[in-house]
């Protein structure tokens, strides 16, 4: 049975009003268009250049403060930020499906990816661990120590539109940093709900310095404007590779460091060991879930030859019955594309397909009556007889180009030879394959992963990718590392001055 709802826009008032966020929207500005339904769904006040500066010398100024405040500490306000994020989860959980469109179980996962980093950030905060190093000069002690860097810039993208923020934030927080989020403009909501969560926490708190953490509201002007500013000390930028290109070059030539965690073009090689019924759940939730529109999403299918037509065939079988709807649904498996941007670049890349000597099946646009101004599409699966040109590109929509493979060298050649370095993946049952996948020679991605797909991750590993993909890494394992500035340390506690490497000079 088909449950109603209220219109987005009346659904995301509502919501916002159980946050206890006041405010918004703000009548007379910039307009934010809702996924489900196309429709206004807010208008909010972007940020001038004024208020920018203002929030990073306000940044700059916690800094000084926070960084003097013990770890252990400083992850209490993290604590705490778990605890406020457990108590909004549905709330939040329900903005990211009004703004970015996700199906309810991927927008709870999303803020439940918050609540995880948040936990691992709390243990951290007792973990910051340096290094003590045998000095090769008597009466000398060496140690690496790892202290606060500075003001942290987080940049996301509208398709995971407060999960980024939170695997930055959690670490920046406990590693000693003010943390400035400049989040997408087209889900603006989701990061005020989550700054009116985090001053909940700070208010519990008590003591954080003011200006810890704010949010700015603006485009590609605001973001540049930030990445232009010497006192952000760490630019963690995620979104397309095209703005990654923007960025990189104006933290490196002001000797800032960055994170870019960019596009993607994510592979799976199903080898003839493969358990099919296994590999077709993988493919399906990794190609179509969150209609394509994940950095890890798979786009390219590389199966061996003996297997092409009926692995296909099952996809296109379980494509075909995909439920595609409203994402409040129950039921409903896939929402919509953001907008008709993204249905453009999705037509344009079929069209590829077919000029690449491609046949596509699926790709129609869906529930034009009910919703003309949104974008619901069935995916589509493009089967060609080799790599294309239109494989190399990522276009951020549910679309699964697939390609025969006769040996294994070649499978991983293939899942190799593009411009991105994302997420990759094998389906074999076959040790030597497994391992040839993870080895030097195998999969060039920072994500390589055996019998299930290319997407979602868990926030214990580093995450991030090669090549166009940035080359960053966040979330778990040492990512905190790029959070903090490493100073090595002599102390020489003997009476005699003995230079390293035996040199003399005595006067
Ligand atoms: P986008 O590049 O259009 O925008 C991302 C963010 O960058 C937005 O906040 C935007 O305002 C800002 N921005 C754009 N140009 C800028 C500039 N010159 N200077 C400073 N800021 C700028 O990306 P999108 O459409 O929101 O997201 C989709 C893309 O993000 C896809 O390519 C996807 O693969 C990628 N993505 C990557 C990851 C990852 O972890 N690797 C995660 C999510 C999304």
């Amino acid at each position: 049975m088909t449950q109603s709802f209220p219109s987005p826009a009346a659904h995301a008032r509502a919501v916002l009003a159980e946050l206890g966020v006041s405010g918004l929207p703000a009548d007379g500005g910039i307009a934010v268009r809702c996924p489900l339904d196309g429709a206004i769904l807010t208008q909010v006040a972007y940020d001038d250049a004024r208020a920018i500066d203002a929030k990073v010398s306000a940044a700059s100024k916690a800094f000084r403060a926070w960084r003097t405040v013990p770890a252990p500490r400083r992850g209490e306000l993290v604590r705490l930020l778990g605890e406020e994020l457990r108590a909004a989860k549905n709330e939040l959980a329900a903005l990211v499906t009004l703004e970015a469109g996700k199906i309810a179980s991927e927008a709870a996962g999303e803020v439940q990816e918050m609540i995880d980093i948040c936990d691992f950030a709390v243990g951290l905060s007792r973990q910051l661990y340096g290094l003590t190093i045998a000095s090769e000069r008597p009466g000398h002690a060496m140690r690496e120590t790892w202290h606060p860097l500075g003001p942290v810039l987080v940049i996301s993208a509208f398709n995971f539109p407060v999960a980024v923020w939170a695997w930055n934030a959690a670490l920046a927080l406990v590693c000693g940093n003010p943390v400035i989020w400049k989040p997408s403009e087209k889900t603006p909501l989701t990061a005020v709900a989550t700054q009116a969560i985090l001053e909940r926490a700070l208010a519990r708190f008590g003591d954080a310095p003011e200006g810890l953490c704010s949010v700015v509201l603006g485009g590609r002007d605001a973001g540049e404007r930030l990445v232009r500013d010497p006192a952000l000390a760490l630019v963690s930028a995620t979104g397309s590779t095209r703005m990654g290109q923007a960025v990189a070059p104006i933290v490196a030539a002001r000797f800032g460091r960055s994170i870019l965690e960019l596009g993607g073009n994510n592979a799976m090689i199903v080898a003839p060991s493969a358990d099919l019924s296994l590999a077709v759940r993988a493919i399906v939730f990794s190609a179509a879930g969150t209609a394509g529109q994940r950095c890890t999403s798979l786009r390219r299918l590389i199966v061996h030859e003996s297997l092409v037509d009926k692995v296909a065939d099952a996809v296109e079988g379980a494509f075909s019955r995909l439920p595609v709807g409203d994402p409040r649904q129950a039921g409903v498996l896939l929402g919509p594309l953001h907008d008709k941007a993204a249905y453009d670049a999705f037509v344009a890349a079929m069209d590829q397909a077919r000029a690449d000597g491609g046949t596509v099946s699926g790709g129609e646009r869906l529930l034009i009556d009910e919703h003309p101004e949104a974008y619901y599409v069935r995916p589509a699966l493009a089967r060609l007889p080799a790599p294309s040109a239109g494989m190399q590109r990522e276009t951020f929509a549910p679309l699964l180009h697939v390609v025969p493979y006769r040996d294994f060298d070649e499978a991983v050649a293939i899942q190799n030879d593009v411009p991105q370095g994302l997420s990759s993946c094998v389906m074999t049952q076959d040790i030597r394959e497994a391992e040839a996948f993870l080895a030097a020679s195998g999969s060039d991605c920072g994500i390589a992963n055996v019998n299930i797909g290319p997407s979602g991750a868990e926030i214990g590993g580093a995450f991030g990718g090669e090549k166009e993909t940035g080359g960053g890494r966040e979330s778990g394992s040492d990512s905190w590392k790029q959070y903090m500035r490493r100073q090595t340390a002599t102390v020489n506690y003997s009476g005699a001055l003995p230079l390293a490497q035996g040199v003399k000079f005595d006067l």
